[in-house]
């Protein structure tokens, strides 16, 4: 597609609920890394780390493979381990979860806002144990959690705080920038974010210690990474526990950079988007958008309507798609997945706010390369949902 003599990287004439932007500058920096000679562990990954940290303010990042990796790390690096449980969001993509069984825990399922989907620390308390010893909270859809809240419950009872933020680059809270509100903050760079890197993520943290454990355990567990080896003049390395090849290429950070430096850009563009629709929506009775808290910055990762019950989604999701937009459900409460109601024994009505709601809720398009003219067809496109259907609550 061609937009004015600059070329965007599109495959698709249907409005999808995300896409990426890519254009010449970022192509230029891949060939460059390319030419380099360096394709891995280069100077583009430092690189990388030190405009994502000044972007975020935070003292340290480490980029890892993938969003998933990232949680891995953050888990691992709060020493989750066998016999631990972390307490999570029942609604979130399944990583945020899985990422707590990689080390060994026990993944707690805990219960949502039903206005912002977001952890309920009121909830989180009730379901602390003598083994919990992390809370995972996710800033779901852009909106950063109640971090004092969450905070204050972790301090109490001396647990880890980790932000799965992979929704919410660029949010803030009371402020305060996503990336610094935690321990330990984890984004995923994966075409549908903020920014991408094909695949990619970031963790971020004020403990330089904490740093350092997600270093090695991207690293095999090898304590000491080439650099440091090359600056000691000495050949020799140890591995002082297990780890993975997490590491992200000289060619994705690359990428990463230059997408990074559209990111103040891109998020204003998601807000006036979200501008548009919460404008447009104000009176509607057939579609509601998710409560915005004042306070916050959000990022609009997604822009998520609740509808009146199941069969109202149902039919605005057939709608929806059969006009060519390609709305979404974010997400199925984890715990209802055939996996984990196999090994954790997980029943309906662990959570039941998360439950309802997810029966109601439907992810409208919400990317930067949205175009005016696509925003009011999605509203245009909603208002042709039953008018007479019953309000979902506010
Ligand atoms: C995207 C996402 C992840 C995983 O990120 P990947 O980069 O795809 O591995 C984890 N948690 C949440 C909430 C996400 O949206």
């Amino acid at each position: 597609m061609n937009t004015g003599g600059k070329t965007v990287y599109v495959n698709s004439d249907r409005i999808p609920y995300a896409r990426q932007t890519v254009d010449d500058g970022d192509v230029e920096a891949v060939c460059g890394a390319l030419r380099s000679g360096w394709l891995t562990t280069g100077p583009r990954v430092t690189a990388f780390e030190e405009a994502f940290s000044a972007a975020v303010g935070c003292a340290h990042a480490v980029a890892v493979s993938s969003g998933t990796a990232a949680l891995h790390c953050a888990v691992h690096a709060c020493g989750v381990g066998p016999g631990d449980e972390v307490i999570v969001p029942a609604i979130t993509f399944v990583a945020t979860a899985n990422s707590v069984l990689y080390c060994g825990g026990k993944p707690v399922f805990a219960d949502v806002d039903p206005d912002t989907l977001l952890l309920n620390p009121e909830d989180v308390r009730r379901r602390i144990t003598k083994r919990t010893r992390a809370i995972l909270a996710v800033d779901y859809a852009g909106q950063p959690c109640d971090y004092d809240a969450l905070g204050a419950v972790a301090a109490e009872h001396d647990l880890s705080l980790i932000a799965d933020a992979c929704h919410s680059l660029g949010a803030s809270y009371k402020g305060r920038s996503v990336g610094t509100l935690a321990d330990i903050t984890v984004f995923s760079f994966h075409p549908v974010k903020h920014i991408t890197t094909g695949e990619g993520g970031m963790v971020t943290s004020s403990d330089a210690d904490m740093a350092q454990r997600v270093r090695r355990f991207r690293n095999h567990g090898i304590a000491r990474d080439h650099h440091e080896r090359r600056r000691s003049g000495d050949w020799s390395y140890q591995m002082v526990e297990l780890g993975f090849n997490y590491r992200l290429s000289d060619l994705n950070c690359a990428l990463g950079i230059s997408q990074l430096k559209k990111l103040p850009e891109w998020v204003s563009r998601r807000r006036a988007i979200a501008d548009r629709y919460l404008n447009a929506f104000q009176d509607c009775r057939s579609v509601v958008p998710l409560h915005v808290c004042r306070d916050v910055v959000h990022s609009f990762h997604l822009f998520v309507v609740k509808v009146a019950d199941e069969a109202s989604r149902a039919r605005a999701f057939a709608h929806f798609r059969q006009s060519g937009i390609d709305v979404n459900v974010h997400y199925l409460p984890v715990y209802l997945h055939p996996f984990y109601r196999r090994y954790q024994k997980t029943e309906p009505g662990l959570c039941p706010i998360s439950e309802a709601v997810y029966n109601q809720i439907l992810s409208l398009p919400m990317f930067p390369g949205m175009a005016n003219g696509d925003v009011e067809r999605v509203i245009r496109v909603a208002g042709d949902l039953d008018p007479r259907a019953p309000e979902p609550s506010r």
